[in-house]
């Protein structure tokens, strides 16, 4: 059987992780990314476990783990910093696994980006259209077309791929937050756990 192609719009998490499972397949995949390279710039992320069993689906929950904190509890202060709720991390990896895990997020984008052949992932390439030619797939890009099997519109929010297949489709819709997201110098005395706090049209959250 020839083996098959897919073109993933969008190199973020979703779309590198799903480029890592159809080539573990044995599909040929291809990452268009609309940014000049893969990474992330952003700050942590908490990976719930979850998001541990996908990794572990595609062999990257170990060096996943072995980048990233495990934290013993963490929760969710109201705004004078009493605590609405607790999570015992050990607790968490006892019922569902694996403990939450956090990490950096450009640690996660390396760690996807280098489980998939080199020639497979295709930065500065933005997805204008895609559209059917005499039944054939067809995704225009910044460096010209593709002709895959199958497409996978992983391109976020305000997806090119989504607005081509379902010009109808509501996009999203501001519900008036605003994230500001950081990464700190080492602390002298870093947090023992990380939390949220809830206040009045506000939260803050931090990890360690
Ligand atoms: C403040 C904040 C904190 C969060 N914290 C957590 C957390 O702790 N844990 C957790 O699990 N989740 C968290 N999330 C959610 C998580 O970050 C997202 O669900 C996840 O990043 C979505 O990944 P994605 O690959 O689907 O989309 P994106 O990360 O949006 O990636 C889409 C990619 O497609 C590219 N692209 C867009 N348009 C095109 C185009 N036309 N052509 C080619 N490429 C294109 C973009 O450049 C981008 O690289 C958080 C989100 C926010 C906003």
């Amino acid at each position: 059987m020839p083996q098959r192609a897919a073109t993933i719009v969008g190199g973020g998490i979703g779309g590198l992780a799903a480029a890592i499972a159809l080539h573990r397949r044995g599909w040929r995949v291809e990452v268009l990314e609309r940014a000049t390279e893969f990474t992330e710039l952003g700050a942590g992320i908490s990976l719930w476990p979850n998001a541990l069993h996908a990794l572990e689906v595609l062999g990257l929950a170990g060096s996943v783990r072995a980048l990233g904190a495990v934290e013993a509890t963490g929760g969710v202060r109201d705004r004078r910093g009493r605590w609405l709720s607790r999570t015992d991390n050990a607790e968490l990896a006892r019922r569902f696994g694996h403990p939450l895990v956090v990490l950096h997020r450009a640690d996660l984008l390396r760690t996807l980006t280098e489980a998939l052949p080199a020639g497979s992932l295709r930065s500065g390439s933005e997805v204008s259209a895609v559209r059917e030619d005499r039944r054939c797939l067809v995704v225009d890009h910044r460096r010209g077309e593709s002709r895959p099997d199958l497409v996978v519109g992983a391109d976020g929010l305000r997806s090119a791929v989504r607005r081509a297949l379902w010009p109808d489709a509501a996009g999203p819709r501001y519900a008036g937050y605003t994230a500001w997201r950081m990464v700190t110098e080492p602390l002298a005395e870093p947090p023992s756990e990380g939390a949220a706090t809830w206040g009045r049209g506000a939260r803050l959250g931090y990890t360690a």
